[in-house]
């Protein structure tokens, strides 16, 4: 969709923060503390909100998290601390509908109250009506991975179902005369997570809609590949006038994920400007030269200045030139060295133009993580990197990660009491290993598939 040229959106409040029209974008992340323990969720929260955070979700799994999600806001308030909390519902109503009445907006994936689509919906409606008596948002979270069986079954696991699955809801917004909400559909995979937008944003306008976009890639990872991926995907909508709030998710401290948030809602609010020089264009290849104060900044212009021609494939590669600053203030220089077909390579693997390595999918971590993600992730990462093509999914849990990891071939997803499930595909091979030995057994599966 190539003739887009943004979209005006509806305000949408979250306590003290507009999302949409036309406000600045807001930069939010997700704390992945156990939300049960409230003193590591409230400092958790206080540190994010410092490092820049303008609205802060956490995970409640259980009706008991709704009470200690209460007791968090008001430990915060109590310290003048007035960021948006956003509940982070999976599955059921009734703990979204609890959720609603104690924090400013609560996510949910509405097809996923009931299998039966009629009782969804009449759920969806309670749901609604408790919002708009408290003021709270709602966030319409549609994962390419958590579709569900009746879109899928429509459409495929596809853009067209994740923006057919999105128009439902909205339509039954307005059924409901509530427009206090605004959606998602991301995807690990950008080429999906940024057709599905397109088509969300095309299909609003032409039924007069506004309901104000958050954008995220999800399960990006961590690392270079992670801030690479993001910035790709999420620039390539900020840059057609799509999308009013970012979340950028790394397998890391959420707290990194801020300056990455914050970089984008700069760059595309006309706050920060590229520190791209010069641009050379030879047939279908572009020479980029940048003079870019530290290596973070020079690998999210790259991504935001030459992603998006990628994915639409405009162009089919960039050769990054000149330098940059790194944290002693030395001038590190680029032409024709290793680090620089190194992040010409992740830029291509973001935009799914070359597959140099793995492809991985690694879920942030949430209250629902049961094990240390972070090091394992880093450790599959290690120990499959000639893997090259092989998508990896690395999840914390098994109540989503299953779902979330879409098109992986292989899944390392925890279970919870220091235990792992393998998957190949969508289909469980291994269940309840030790943490110990899966990485060990998953490597025999994959060796094993090759012979
Ligand atoms: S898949 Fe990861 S981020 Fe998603 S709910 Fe599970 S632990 Fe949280």
């Amino acid at each position: 969709m190539k003739n887009f040229t943004g979209m005006k959106t509806n305000e949408v409040k979250a306590g003290n923060v507009i999302i949409g029209g036309g406000h600045p974008i807001v930069v939010q992340t997700m704390c992945n503390t156990h939300t049960a323990d409230v003193d590591a969720s409230t400092a958790q929260c206080i540190r994010l909100y410092e490092a820049g955070a303008e609205m802060i979700r956490l995970t409640v799994p259980a009706m008991s998290d709704v009470k200690a999600l209460g007791e968090i806001r008001d430990r915060l308030r109590s310290k003048g601390i007035d960021v948006p909390l956003v509940a982070d519902v999976h599955f059921s109503s009734e703990i979204a509908i609890a959720a609603a009445e104690i924090v400013e907006k609560v996510r949910i994936n509405p097809g996923n109250f009931h299998r039966d689509f009629t009782k969804a919906c009449g759920q969806f409606s309670k749901l609604v009506e408790v919002c708009r008596k408290h003021g709270t948002a709602l966030r319409i979270g549609l994962n390419h991975g958590s579709l569900g069986e009746r879109i899928t079954t429509l459409y495929g696991n596809t853009p067209l179902a994740m923006k057919e699955a999105a128009m439902e809801w909205l339509d039954l917004c307005i059924r409901n005369d509530f427009t206090n909400a605004v959606v998602s559909l991301k995807a690990s995979n950008t080429i999906v997570m940024v057709e599905a937008y397109r088509l969300l944003a095309e299909a609003m306008e032409k039924k007069g809609m506004a309901f104000p976009l958050h954008l995220g890639v999800t399960e990006a990872g961590n690392g270079d590949s992670g801030r690479i991926k993001s910035a790709a995907g999420i620039s390539a909508l900020l840059s057609e006038g799509i999308g009013d709030t970012v979340r950028v998710s790394l397998t890391e401290d959420p707290a990194n994920e801020i300056p990455v948030a914050r970089y984008l809602s700069d760059r595309y609010g006309n706050r920060l400007k590229t520190s791209l020089i010069e641009s050379v264009t030879d047939g279908r290849k572009i020479t980029a030269t940048y003079d870019s104060p530290s290596r973070e900044r020079l690998m999210l212009d790259f991504a935001c200045d030459f992603g998006r021609m990628l994915l639409d494939r405009e162009i089919d590669g960039v050769e990054l030139k000149g330098s940059y600053l790194d944290g002693n203030g030395r001038k590190v220089l680029l032409d024709g060295t290793a680090e620089a077909s190194y992040l010409e390579d992740e830029l291509l693997q973001a935009t799914r133009r070359k597959f140099y390595k793995p492809e991985y999918v690694a879920c942030p971590g949430c209250g629902r993580t049961m094990y240390n993600l972070e090091e394992t992730f880093n450790e599959v990462k290690r120990r499959t990197s000639h893997l090259k093509g092989m998508v990896i999914a690395v999840m914390g849990c098994i109540v989503n990660g299953p779902g979330e990891m879409a098109d992986a071939d292989w899944g390392y997803v925890g279970e919870g009491n220091r235990k792992v499930t393998i998957y190949r595909k969508k289909t469980p091979v291994l269940r309840h290993i030790p943490e110990s030995e899966a990485i060990d057994r998953l490597l025999e599966l994959i060796e094993a598939q090759g012979k």
